[in-house]
């Protein structure tokens, strides 16, 4: 496998045959990265999202964060600011090198580490309070095995005690029913506009189209809601609390994303 920064994404002539978890190292070139932000918006993003992360980590004491699919650096970012000790893991060296550049624009420094997932603990040392997985990112795993290795790899580098939280996209409505989206999560930005282009059981391939015409495409595996509360608890997570769009379950109905907080010891409430 190959960190090296590529200009344009490729995805051969067949684009919907591209089922490899690898393929992530490709798809975050410089032109997407440079986009990614007018993509997600920063300042929407942070209004939509509210205080839901800071207070999950706060009302559980947690303190120390590795984020791992750190991208752009939103979150890192969000939680330095908040006072948390945030380590900044991903496995793009260009999505790292935009993230510290964020961080600098708003004055905090991140302790940014290159790696992937499934190898996360050869790089990383130290167990950490709370793992954050955030942005629709564990979907890019599109073999299951690698699923099972990285939760695995979550498991081990949280404290007894500590907490993961990871969110995906519902593609429960998507694969049942067909894309729609209340473009209010995420991918906030307005002039911006993240679609499926082609979906099966295997594999949804998004396109990002941007004002000035340019095109970008990511693969990623479909996970169902049950399939990955199942992933979870099969990696020994105890508790697993799912929200949708930030509300409890059931508040909103047919949510864009979900987000699940899972907690490695058992706690009754
Ligand atoms: N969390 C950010 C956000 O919400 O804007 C970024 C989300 S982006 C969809 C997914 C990120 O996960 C990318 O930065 C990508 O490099 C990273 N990623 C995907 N697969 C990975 C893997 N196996 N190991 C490490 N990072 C990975």
């Amino acid at each position: 496998m190959s960190f090296a920064p590529q200009k344009k994404q490729s995805y051969g002539a067949d684009p919907n045959s591209i089922r490899e978890s690898d393929k992530y190292t490709t798809e975050y070139v410089r032109g997407f990265v440079e986009k990614w932000d007018e993509l997600i918006d920063w300042e929407e993003r942070a209004n939509s999202e509210g205080r839901f992360f800071i207070d999950v980590l706060k009302a559980r004491q947690k303190q120390s964060v590795l984020d791992v699919a750190t991208g752009t650096g939103f979150h890192s970012v969000q939680l330095l600011k908040a006072g948390f000790d945030v380590s900044s893991a991903d496995g793009s060296a260009e999505m790292l090198a935009k993230a510290f550049e964020n961080g600098v624009a708003h004055e905090v420094v991140l302790k940014t580490v290159h790696a992937d997932w499934r190898w996360l603990n050869k790089d990383i040392h130290g167990k950490y309070d709370a793992i954050i997985c955030l942005g629709n990112s564990f979907t890019h795993l599109h073999d299951e095995d690698d699923r099972r290795r990285a939760l695995a790899e979550f498991y081990a580098a949280l404290k007894h005690d500590g907490i993961l939280i990871i969110d995906q996209r519902n593609y429960d409505t998507i694969l049942d029913h067909g894309f729609s989206s209340k473009h209010k999560y995420y991918y906030c930005g307005n002039q911006v506009s993240a679609k499926p282009v082609y979906v099966d059981d295997g594999l949804a391939r998004f396109e990002y189209s941007f004002p000035d015409g340019s095109k970008h495409n990511l693969n990623m595996f479909p996970l169902r809601k049950s399939y990955m509360r199942g992933l979870l608890r099969d990696a020994g997570f105890q508790k697993i609390h799912s929200y949708g769009d930030f509300q409890e379950e059931g508040e909103e109905k047919d949510p864009d994303f979900f987000i699940h907080v899972v907690e490695k010891e058992f706690c009754n409430e």
